[in-house]
């Protein structure tokens, strides 16, 4: 894969590890923060969960210990091989298409020829669901910048086709000024902002829709993955949030599993917290969708729009779109 929204690539072209977590490891770090309270847990391998070997084990280690959510992302290509694990376990899949053939797929990911293979995957997901009758949450992920938003509709219709629960879709981030190529959408893009708005006021969908949230002007400063979630990766060294690799600056499990309430990410933290301007942030938090985002959701069987948005720490405000006309369209 060569998408260009991939946050690891972009830190560093030679990111990747090609090292799997030993299941041991993978287990210890797992009973340490479920005896402390958490009970949410986001798999990411390095990206790609499918490429995982111990996938099975761990995640049916994770249910077997208590943990009461589990979820992953994919890019869906290997997806048929892990079925029965993920329609067994998996309480959310995300699987990034970001295209809607195989000519606007291989153009944004930069493979060709696997189009029908994933889409044929996610049926075979969403088939495995219904057959089950499990609580779950499959959705289409795609990632839009200013090259591909235009796209939106077609992703849509793409989502209705395959019967998945939701299309989220997740603006551009560039995690460098000087990345070139995509750029993030505006909330003072004129022309954007008359697309969502189509989007918006168009029809009534078939599937649950999140738009991207916008990059712009921003009251608060709150970030959910900054403040709710721990990051540890393949060698058990922690990162502040998913946009930064992780790395032994950051302190590591094994050595201390409490270090990702210390020293750098800590100082991290009170930084952000002081920020009082965009310009206090580092680039990376102030092009980030993650601050204080603000959503449009369409909840199909509402036939209804929502625009969410921080309230506070952890907390969501909904207001219908319709009622109030929050969307401010130019
Ligand atoms: S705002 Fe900063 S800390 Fe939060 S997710 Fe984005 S890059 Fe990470």
């Amino acid at each position: 894969m060569r998408c260009p929204h991939c946050l690891l690539r972009q830190h560093d072209k030679d990111f990747f590890s090609d090292e799997d977590m030993e299941p041991a490891h993978a287990k210890e770090i797992l009973s340490h923060f479920y005896h402390r309270g958490t009970r949410k847990l986001l798999l990411a391998a390095e990206g790609e969960i499918t490429v995982y070997p111990h996938l099975l084990e761990v995640s049916a280690f994770s249910k077997e210990i208590g943990f009461e959510e589990i979820g992953g992302f994919t890019n869906g290509i290997l997806l048929g091989r892990h079925i029965d694990c993920l329609a067994t376990f998996f309480d959310f899949i995300y699987v990034s298409v970001d295209g809607y053939d195989n000519e606007t797929y291989a153009r944004h990911r930069g493979v060709d020829g696997v189009f029908d293979a994933v889409t044929a995957n996610i049926g075979s997901l969403v088939e495995a669901k219904r057959r089950s009758g499990r609580r779950q949450c499959i959705a289409v992920v795609c990632v839009v910048s200013q090259r591909n938003y235009r796209s939106m509709e077609n992703m849509i219709r793409l989502a209705e086709g395959l019967g998945v629960d939701r299309i989220e879709f997740f603006n551009f981030h560039a995690v460098s000024p000087n990345y070139e190529g995509c750029h993030p959408l505006r909330d003072d893009d004129r022309a954007v902002v008359r697309y969502l708005h189509h989007l918006i006021y168009s029809r009534r969908y078939a599937v649950e829709i999140i738009l991207p949230a916008l990059i712009g002007n921003k009251t608060a400063y709150y970030c959910p993955n900054l403040f709710g979630f721990v990051m540890v990766g393949t060698d058990g060294s922690f990162s502040p949030c998913n946009y930064f690799p992780t790395h032994e600056k950051y302190g590591n499990f094994f050595r201390d599993p409490d270090a990702f309430r210390k020293k750098e990410i800590s100082r991290f933290k009170k930084a952000f917290s002081r920020a009082a301007d965009p310009s206090d942030l580092e680039f990376i938090c102030r092009e980030c969708v993650a601050l204080s985002p603000e959503n449009f959701i369409y909840f199909p069987s509402e036939d209804r729009w929502r625009r969410r948005f921080v309230t506070g720490p952890f907390e969501y405000g909904y207001e219908d779109v319709a009622r109030n006309n929050a969307f401010h369209a130019p």
